[in-house]
């Protein structure tokens, strides 16, 4: 029997097989719980509809979180089938393509500031007022993705790492805020892996690299490690763990000058 046993949880921000979203979903339909979906827009929901499928899931429904309308009917839907939900995972960033490329002072704008934060970040708190009613009682857990750049600078990241800091502090305020109802509020920190987002990042296969030959284990993480920690985090097995970053990156964030092995003398 799978750890994540008779767990009702939804899943927002399945594009394709690479998405970190597909490794988590992997995870956690092989632990057993029962799993629903979003896509973003119509062009995604066929392939998110057949994802779904091989994830033993008809719960398909579009959510492009900028609209609130989108967001109440999600859960509207998900309540004509579902009268409980145990988690929400929350995979889903963006950050217009043009501020993720060169110097972060020159190319940030007020909208594209303003679209990284309420796509990136405020999604989440909205997420969770929305989905509070069916959450209630149920000592669930709600959990999301972020990444190194919201503590650190890096190349290119810009506005997405203050993005991904506003979220890591919407981790704490919102674990705070519904911790009194039992829920547990939680963010996986990944290592970089490519993706149709982190694609949009100028150089991301130099960071890859880079991030390989730094990283004690000496290697990129996969979808399917984050994927098991998520499962993990979402599971009764974390019934102690809330307002928690989990960093799933081969331990990249430890180290302050990685391997001497790749420096040139
Ligand atoms: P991905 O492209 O597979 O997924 C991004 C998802 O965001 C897509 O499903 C897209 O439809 C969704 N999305 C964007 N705007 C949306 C909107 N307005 N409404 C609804 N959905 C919207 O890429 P991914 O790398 O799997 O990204 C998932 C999460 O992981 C993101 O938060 C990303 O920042 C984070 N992350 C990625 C990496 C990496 O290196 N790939 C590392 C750390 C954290």
């Amino acid at each position: 029997m799978g750890f994540l046993k008779g767990k009702r949880i939804l899943i927002l921000g399945v594009a394709s097989k690479l998405s970190i979203a597909s490794g988590i979903a992997t995870s956690m339909h092989r632990e057993g719980a029962d799993l629903a979906f979003t896509y973003q827009n119509d062009k995604l929901k066929d392939r998110v509809v057949k994802f779904a499928d091989n994830w033993g899931s008809s719960l398909v429904f579009p959510c492009d979180v900028t609209s609130d309308h989108q967001i109440e009917q999600l859960f509207q839907k998900l309540s004509e089938t579902w009268d409980s939900l145990d988690g929400i995972v929350h995979c889903l960033a963006y950050a217009p393509g043009d501020e993720l490329q060169g110097n972060y002072v020159d190319v940030t704008s007020r909208k594209g500031f303003l679209t990284a934060h309420e796509i990136s970040s405020y999604s989440f708190v909205a997420l969770a007022k929305a989905g509070k009613p069916l959450m209630e009682g149920q000592n669930g857990s709600l959990l999301t993705l972020s990444y190194l750049g919201a503590l650190r600078s890096l190349p290119n990241y810009n506005v997405m790492g203050l993005a991904k800091a506003s979220l890591e502090a919407n981790v704490r305020y919102m674990a705070s805020s519904l911790g009194p109802d039992g829920t547990r509020v939680n963010a996986i920190s990944a290592g970089p892996i490519r993706t149709l987002a982190a694609s949009g990042i100028k150089n991301f296969r130099k960071m890859l690299q880079t991030s390989s030959n730094q990283t004690p284990l000496r290697r990129n993480v996969t979808t399917e490690e984050v994927g098991n920690a998520a499962a993990f985090l979402c599971s009764d097995l974390a019934s102690g763990i809330s307002g928690e970053i989990l960093y799933v990156d081969g331990g990249f964030n430890t180290t302050a000058m990685g391997s001497l092995e790749e420096t040139i003398e």
